[in-house]
């Protein structure tokens, strides 16, 4: 845990969020500015900066991570057709948060290539 680190403070509870999913390593709540009908940020409990920093202890997390996408995913009756998941890493990334974060993003349809 970052002392600093607002997603850190979601998950000890001390500032609130709306909760979609908690399980022993993953954090899930909706995201503060929708960018979508369904937006939903996704953690690791535990604090890692960016995907630029992971290493192999890591793997576990992060490939847990990838099966709770799909469980969450089922609670919203908007995501049945599709969604997109998104990683931003670094400042060219547009990574804003400094707590790695996966966005899941649904109930419109997305363009390619993204901005
Ligand atoms: P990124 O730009 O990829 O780092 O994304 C950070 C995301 O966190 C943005 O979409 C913000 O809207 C979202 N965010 C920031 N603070 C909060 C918060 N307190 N609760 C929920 N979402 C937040
Ligand atoms: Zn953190």
């Amino acid at each position: 845990m970052l002392k600093n680190c607002i997603f850190c403070k979601i998950v000890k509870n001390e500032l609130l969020s709306q909760k979609v999913y908690e399980d022993e390593s993953v954090f899930a709540f909706k995201d503060i500015n929708p960018q979508a009908p369904v937006h939903v940020i996704i953690i690791p409990k535990k604090h890692i900066t960016s995907l630029s920093v992971i290493s192999v202890e890591n793997e576990k997390v992060l490939g847990h991570i990838q099966v709770t996408v799909s469980r969450i995913a089922k609670q919203f009756s908007e995501l049945k057709n599709g969604f997109r998941l998104i990683n931003n890493c670094g400042v060219e990334g547009g990574q804003t948060v400094l707590h790695l974060h996966y966005h899941l993003l649904g109930g419109r349809s997305f363009r390619w290539p993204p901005g």
